[in-house]
């Protein structure tokens, strides 16, 4: 990666996603998620499938090379 396709990749992280939406498709079923970082706080944080919901259970993976 050059630097200037750097300076335009904003940065995002690897994440196991892990929903706690009762009744969600996806509750209790870990999914690798890419994140990007907000301004805000939580600095990272998955959409559920579910409208307005979030996952901030948010494990570090370890990406294979
Ligand atoms: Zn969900």
């Amino acid at each position: 990666m050059g630097v200037e396709e750097a300076e335009r990749t904003p940065p995002s992280i690897h994440r196991i996603a892990r929903c706690r939406t009762t009744d969600c498709p996806a509750e209790d079923r870990p999914f690798e998620v890419v994140l990007y970082e907000n301004a805000g706080n939580p600095k990272y944080v998955a959409v559920c499938g579910r409208p307005g919901d979030t996952i901030t259970d948010l494990m570090e993976v370890e990406l294979a090379t």
